[in-house]
C-alpha cells in the first residue's frame, strides 16, 4: 500500500505501536541552504518510529537515499554525487522554559542525536531535508586532486594550463628579489 502519511505521529505510536514509513520526495535545490546543489533527484526516506525508554521519548531510525549534482568547491564544476545514509534520532519533549540551572539537561556524547520536539508530529519531508543537509560534505570536491581555478584568469586548471600562472610567480619572485636587493644596499 502506498504510504501517504506526511507526519510521524507520536499519538499514533502511543495508540497503535511502532510505525513504518516509506516516502519519496521531490526536492528543489532552493529548499536547501547550501549553494553547492546544482540539482537533486527525489529523496527516498524509509523510517521506523517507536517509543523510547524514557517517558515522552520516541526513537526514529531509517535511511535516506538521493543522487544530486554538486558544484565542486574548488573548480565550481558540477559533479555527480550519490548518498545513502542511515540515521538514528531520539526525540524528547522540549523542556519548559525558563529552566532552573540544576535542571539543565546534560548531553553526553552518545546523546548527540537527540532532537527536542514541542509538536507531537514530525513532518517526514523536514526529516528528509535535514538528512540531505547532513549527508553532503562540508567542502564538496569533484576529486581529491582537483586543481581548482586559476585565481588570475579563472581557467579551470583541471582542463587547461593557462599562461598567467608562471608569469605571476615570476613577478612575485622578482618583487622579492628587489626587496632583498634594497635591504642589502641599506645594510652595506
Ligand atoms: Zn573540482
Ligand atoms: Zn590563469
Amino acid at each position: 500500500m502506498l504510504d501517504t502519511r506526511e507526519f510521524i505521529s507520536f499519538d499514533e505510536i502511543d495508540k497503535d505501536g511502532p510505525q513504518s514509513y516509506g516516502r519519496s520526495y521531490s526536492i528543489s535545490p532552493t529548499e536547501l541552504d547550501r549553494d553547492e546543489f546544482v540539482n537533486i533527484g527525489p529523496v527516498a526516506l524509509v523510517a521506523q518510529a517507536r517509543k523510547g525508554d524514557l517517558p515522552a521519548e520516541y526513537i526514529v531510525e531509517g535511511t535516506s537515499k538521493f543522487t544530486a549534482d554538486l558544484a565542486c568547491s574548488r573548480c565550481v564544476e558540477p559533479y555527480p554525487f550519490a548518498s545513502s545514509s542511515t540515521f538514528h534520532l531520539r526525540f524528547r519533549r522540549r523542556p519548559d522554559l525558563p529552566q532552573r540551572e540544576e535542571e539543565e539537561l546534560e548531553i553526553t556524547p552518545d546523546e548527540l542525536d537527540i532532537e527536542f520536539y514541542s509538536e507531537r508530529a514530525i513532518p517526514l519531508r523536514e526529516l528528509a531535508l535535514e538528512q540531505i543537509q547532513l549527508s553532503i560534505p562540508m567542502k564538496p570536491l569533484c576529486g581529491e586532486n582537483c586543481l581548482g581555478l586559476c585565481p588570475q584568469c579563472g581557467a579551470n586548471r583541471n582542463r587547461e594550463t593557462c599562461s598567467c600562472d608562471q608569469s605571476m610567480m615570476d613577478e612575485r619572485w622578482g618583487a622579492l628579489a628587489e626587496i632583498r636587493q634594497a635591504i642589502k644596499k641599506r645594510e652595506s
